[in-house]
């Protein structure tokens, strides 16, 4: 199984590239932000519970994802591996997929984060908030989700760096080039 995860700020495309990888690699797609998004629409359990943590940009407590994320992992058959899109965002969520990957006789093979400027990611959340109305993409939020993303996820750049399983693209340009560069660090690995 090759696990990949593509990493980077709210905002910087890993959602658009994440499902043309899994298509590409006939990997699984794993987002939890998607996952949350649908317990908010079915109004579960979980989303009730995420709800309110969601809107305001802050991170769902980790126990919930180690919850969510190895039912997500299991419901998938007779794929090449997977596409981690929005996780792990924490140390310990880092921890959680090394111990669930080793019970599995897997590891991490490859993180590949997306580059793109703080200017930038304001600007395409605006727009996304324009377009698909998304609660946790207006200017305060998404502020806050950056100063997250600094603070609390960037430090895995250096978790993984020491692990050798890191490397970055430039996120900025077309869809496709940003497409192609990533599929050349997978390339090189698989
Ligand atoms: P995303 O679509 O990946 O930007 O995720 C949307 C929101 O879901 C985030 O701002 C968090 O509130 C929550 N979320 C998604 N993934 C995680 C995660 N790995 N850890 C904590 N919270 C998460």
């Amino acid at each position: 199984m090759f696990n990949f995860i593509l990493f980077g700020p709210p905002g910087s495309g890993k959602g658009t590239q994440s499902i043309k990888i899994a298509e590409k690699y006939n990997f699984a797609h794993i987002s939890t932000g998607d996952i949350f998004r649908k317990n908010i629409r079915e109004k579960t359990a979980l989303g009730l519970k995420v709800q309110g943590i969601i809107e305001k940009g802050e991170l769902v407590p980790d126990e919930l994802l180690l919850e969510i994320l190895e039912d997500a992992m299991n419901s998938f058959k007779n794929k090449k591996g997977f596409v981690f899109d929005g996780f792990p965002r924490t140390l310990n969520q880092a921890d959680d997929l090394e111990k669930i990957l080793w019970k599995k006789n897997e590891k991490v093979s490859l993180v590949v984060a997306l580059e793109v400027n703080d200017d930038e990611i304001i600007g395409r959340l605006l727009k996304r908030a324009e377009l698909e109305g998304r609660k946790d993409d207006t200017k305060d939020v998404i502020e806050n989700r950056i100063s997250i993303y600094n603070n609390q996820t960037q430090p895995l750049i250096d978790y993984y760096m020491a692990k050798n399983t890191f490397t970055a693209v430039n996120g900025i340009g077309g869809i496709d080039d940003i497409f192609n560069a990533i599929c050349d660090k997978i390339d090189q690995k698989i």
